[in-house]
């Protein structure tokens, strides 16, 4: 069992996959959880999911590619939640191609999704948080940042960023013991990968470099971020962790 001591966490991308996974499990663990996304209706059901279960959860539908919409939405969210004590950027999209025929919009809307929301969440939660001499950050990055991947030269980078994001802020904020991780993704089952995962030769070709021969559950992932959100993770920062069937290793 992991201790919480009613924390307040804010998660990007919690309408569905990942951040939704990462929003029910810290509930479950009697975190208030703020759920963000990009459409009310995907953050609202999430929200409303965890309530029914008897959570504390409030939804909040803000465009993360859109600096001057978090700053909006973090000023009313502060009338009602002074502290925010974790904050975990999942929120990311695709846009996948080889490099020649990447347009520069398909960059440009990776890295605001993928690399600047964390700037300016971070920056808008980080101070508090070092006030508060407690903070947890931790940021979904992907296998793709480590490794790379061909096709995904803006993700590859807006992920691979966000590690060096993660080491630079450990530094920055641990004297304040506020400690900031990443989690590493492989192939998780989730809308953004299903294209392939529901496509037996795509499959297949994938599983051949994934030692553990399946593709991950969300819960994977959230049950990592879980545990470096927790009191007992304290001594933890600047790392990254793989959740990847063993693929980078
Ligand atoms: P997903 O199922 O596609 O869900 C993405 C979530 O991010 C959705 O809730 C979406 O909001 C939100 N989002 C996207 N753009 C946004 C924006 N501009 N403003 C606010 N919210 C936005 O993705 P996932 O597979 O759970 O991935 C979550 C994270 O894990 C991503 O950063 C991804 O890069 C990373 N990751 C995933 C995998 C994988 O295999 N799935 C592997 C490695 C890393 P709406 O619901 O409103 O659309």
């Amino acid at each position: 069992m992991l201790t919480f001591n009613k924390r307040t966490a804010l998660i990007t991308g919690a309408g569905r996959g990942i951040g939704k996974a990462i929003a029910e499990t810290l509930a479950g663990h009697g975190v208030t959880v703020i759920c963000v996304s990009k459409s009310a209706d995907s953050c609202g059901a999430t929200a409303a999911a965890i309530a029914a279960a008897g959570g504390k959860a409030k939804a909040l539908a803000v465009d993360v590619a859109d600096g001057a919409a978090i700053a909006k939405a973090v000023e009313e969210l502060q009338k009602e939640f002074p502290l925010i004590d974790i904050l975990v950027n999942n929120a990311g999209i695709t846009r996948d191609g080889l490099l020649f025929r990447m347009s520069e919009a398909d960059w440009n809307d990776v890295m605001a999704t993928n690399l600047t929301s964390c700037f300016h969440w971070t920056k808008h939660f980080g101070r508090p948080m070092t006030r508060a001499r407690w903070g947890r950050i931790v940021n979904i990055t992907s296998v793709s940042g480590i490794m790379g991947n061909a096709g995904q030269a803006n993700y590859s980078a807006a992920k691979a960023g966000m590690i060096g994001l993660t080491k630079t802020l450990a530094r920055e904020f641990a004297g304040r013991s506020v400690t900031v991780n990443a989690v590493a993704p492989g192939f998780i089952k989730t809308d953004m990968t299903s294209g392939f995962v529901n496509n037996p030769e795509a499959s297949a070709r994938i599983l051949e470099v994934v030692p553990l021969k399946r593709f991950g559950e969300a819960a994977d992932v959230a049950n990592m971020t879980a545990y470096l959100c927790s009191e007992e993770a304290g001594y933890i920062t600047g790392q990254v962790f793989n959740v990847d069937g063993g693929m980078a290793m």
